[in-house]
């Protein structure tokens, strides 16, 4: 579900803070999916890699057809100006958007519109990624011209809208769909675990740890999961059952990690 941070992503301050390192490089292939510029690049696993993890397909912002006009008001000014800060922690989501259209891609474009122009207004879609039922990645919030979805050229992430007042350094995955009352698909499910342990390692995250978040815009701090869902941040249902299903999700991930 959708959440703005009103304590940092909108205010168009970046504040004063010091310049971060690039991210260590990835150690493995694993983490290439993560610096593809290419259009709906398949990922494979590393030939290494134990877990025989599906491969997912991303699709980019052109790829599902983002109209990049909304970020833009009517004389030219971006509506949402982005800002970078390292990542410090996961946050899994369902987007409970209430659709009932059977393309991912128009569901995409359709909370795309919503919370760039919508109700939400914030000027672009809150979430860092969006995933559906056939395990396809969506790239979500706009990150610059770089290639990287999610990233700056440095690695940075991009300040989304989906956990209010941390979403600074906090990465927002979002399932399509409503799962309050069922599991996510098996391919979605198998696509967040390859998700998450990318950008963990790629972050030198403990996907089984828990993090002293701080956000850098606001100094607001929280000990949180480090895989988490959006109900460890506030009080909602999102993730619906994905929540209890955390634990799980984590000790997948740190084997895939493992592998
Ligand atoms: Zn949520």
């Amino acid at each position: 579900m959708r959440h703005s941070d009103s304590t940092g992503s909108r205010s168009g301050r970046q504040g004063a803070f010091p310049a971060f390192p690039a991210s260590p490089l990835p150690r493995r292939v694993l983490l290439t999916a993560l610096g593809a510029a290419a259009s709906a690049v398949v990922i494979g696993p590393s030939p290494a890699a134990a877990a025989p993890a599906a491969p997912y397909t991303l699709l980019t912002r052109r790829d599902w057809g983002a109209d990049e006009t909304l970020r833009f008001a009517a004389d030219g000014r971006e509506l949402w100006p982005p800002e970078y800060h390292p990542v410090q922690t996961l946050t899994v989501h369902h987007t409970a958007d209430g659709s009932t259209d059977p393309d991912p891609a128009a569901r995409v474009r359709a909370i795309y519109r919503e919370e760039a122009v919508g109700a939400d207004d914030y000027g672009d879609i809150g979430y860092n990624y969006l995933i559906d039922e056939n395990g396809r990645v969506y790239e979500g919030r706009w990150s610059g011209t770089d290639g990287t979805p999610a990233h700056d050229a440095g690695g940075r992430l991009v300040t989304g809208a989906h956990v209010q007042g941390y979403n600074s350094g906090n990465v927002g995955i979002a399932l399509l769909g409503t799962l309050t009352d069922r599991p996510a698909s098996a391919a979605a499910r198998a696509t967040l675990v390859r998700l998450l342990a990318e950008l963990a390692e790629r972050h030198r995250i403990d996907p089984l740890g828990k993090v002293a978040y701080r956000n850098p815009v606001s100094g607001v701090s929280r000990v949180a999961p480090a895989i988490g869902g959006h109900r460890h941040w506030a009080n909602t249902d999102c993730p619906g059952s994905l929540y209890t299903a955390m634990p799980s999700l984590r000790e997948e991930v740190a084997a895939l990690m493992a592998g």
